[in-house]
């Protein structure tokens, strides 16, 4: 792809739009950027965009603005329906992502990850594989490095590990990852793809443009992933964490066993037991690594060693604390009804849960049985409060605590020795934080300064 001369406009400045305009401008293309933000709250990024020969166009989309250009490259973060985008698409311009502007340059081989909750763990396990097996590795995508920062034209071989998200894949064409994983599709999104089906076929486009020659991982017991199989152009694996699978990983007498091809022998890998996360899901992000790694070519003692040493991502049930022998868990990246299903099943009982946030259209009534079987009392906050609590009236105790500084100041309150404080909210942040990385930071601080006041006083 020639990018000289080129009129591209990039739409939507967050990390990756940047990313990519200097990504194009450097490749010589013309390049315009485009934000529905306005040029004060566009402040910080202006200057330098201007400085390297970047045009900018902030506070609004001009329908004009696009139709002047040769390609049009979107941020994930800007609906494929935008009116201006569904216009110059019916003229023919090309419309695509930085996932696939930056696959039409990345050299060497991609392993991409998707799923609706565990990516950002399962791609930095796997990445950590691929570099203690001494596999030239690079890591990005969703996880918070753009693609397009990953492309080197002096190094032509090695691993590109990605995660990937739906809304990245809504804009490939021709991207082409030899291994893609699958971990789980399960509703999440659907304020933004509308339906489940919609969602599920957005994740689909991971293996879309694979041959028989490449490989695609997916999980035996997720129904809607396992689906995809039927459609996949590529040699499908399985994990599962239970029961075995005609070719891939699964645990056999407590421990993780890789089969590359039907009718062999399984060869063992590491006890289940030596994974150092949490959780059954934990053990089901670690099957998807360790056979996306052995069909990668990794040696079985590296992925062990890797396996061993590896810690639990920031925000994804991360031990924060013990005051007075409760545990406080932040799971701020429990963003959806799954991940939190998964966040409680971790611990046997005693769990304080902290619920609420910004609502995704979701069905909170799927906790009920969970809540009734482990959990003591939800303690509610942000605008989905109502909502939650209407859902779940009559299955736990229920506290509306509206802010996550009342929250964990009534569940520590309420805890007692052996019992858990686990912020896995269900929801998204936007309501009250910047990003769950920040509802997440605040979180330990609450927990920090309830240590520093001995707040727990049983
Ligand atoms: P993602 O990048 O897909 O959001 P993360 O690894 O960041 O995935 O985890 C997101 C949330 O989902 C965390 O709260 C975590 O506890 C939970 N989670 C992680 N892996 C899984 C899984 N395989 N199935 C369900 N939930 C999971």
């Amino acid at each position: 792809m020639d990018l000289k001369g080129k009129k591209v406009l990039v739409v939507g400045l967050g990390k990756s739009g940047l990313a990519a305009a200097l990504f194009l401008r450097r490749r010589g293309a013309q390049v315009t950027v485009s934000d529905v933000r306005s040029a004060e709250a566009l402040a910080r990024e202006i200057p330098a965009l201007i400085q390297e020969g970047i045009a900018v166009e902030a506070g609004g989309h001009g329908l004009l603005t696009f139709r002047r250009q040769d390609l049009i490259v979107v941020s994930p973060g800007v609906p494929v329906d935008t009116p201006e985008l569904v216009q110059v698409r019916s003229f023919g311009l090309p419309v695509i992502g930085e996932l696939e502007l930056a696959a039409r340059f990345l050299q060497g081989k991609v392993l991409a990850i998707t799923g609706s909750n565990g990516k950002t763990t399962t791609t930095t396990l796997a990445g950590e594989i691929l570099k203690e097996s001494g596999l030239p590795t690079l890591v990005g995508g969703n996880i918070g490095v753009p693609v397009v920062a990953l492309i080197d034209d002096s190094k032509p071989e090695g691993w590109s590990v990605l995660e990937v998200s739906s809304f990245q894949l809504e804009t490939t064409n021709e991207f082409h990852p030899a291994i893609a994983v699958i971990l789980n599709i399960t509703p999440d999104h659907l304020d933004r793809h509308g339906t489940f089906e919609n969602y599920a076929l957005a994740k689909e486009r991971i293996f879309a443009r694979q041959t028989a020659d490449d490989f695609l991982v997916l999980n035996a017991d997720n129904p809607r992933a396992a689906e995809a199989a039927s459609r996949a152009p590529s040699k499908v694996y399985w994990f599962s964490a239970h029961h075995s699978v005609p070719q891939g990983a699964w645990v056999e007498n407590g421990q993780v066993v890789f089969l590359v091809s039907e009718g062999g022998q399984p060869e063992p890998i590491l006890a289940v037991d030596a994974i150092p996360l949490k959780g059954l899901h934990n053990v089901e992000n670690t099957l998807a690594a360790v056979c996306a790694a052995r069909l990668a070519g990794c040696p079985a003692a590296s992925v062990r060693s890797a396996v061993e040493k590896f810690k639990a991502v920031e925000h994804r049930l991360e031990f924060v604390s013990t005051i007075n022998g409760v545990d406080f868990y932040n799971d701020s990246k429990a963003t959806n009804v799954d991940a939190t299903e998964k966040a409680i099943a971790a611990f046997p009982g005693g769990i304080h849960l902290i619920l609420g946030g910004k609502d995704k259209n979701s069905d909170y009534t799927a906790l009920a049985p969970l809540l009734r079987e482990r959990v003591r009392a939800v303690y509610t906050i942000g605008s989905a409060a109502q909502k939650i609590e209407s859902h779940l009236r009559g299955v736990v105790p229920l506290h509306s605590c509206q802010t996550l500084d009342n929250a964990v100041k009534s569940a520590a309150n309420a805890a007692r020795p052996g019992d858990i404080v686990l912020l896995a909210p269900a929801c998204s942040s936007f309501d009250q934080f910047e990003s769950y990385e920040h509802r997440g930071r605040v979180f330990k601080e609450l927990v920090h300064e309830a240590q520093g006041f001995n707040i727990c006083q049983h």
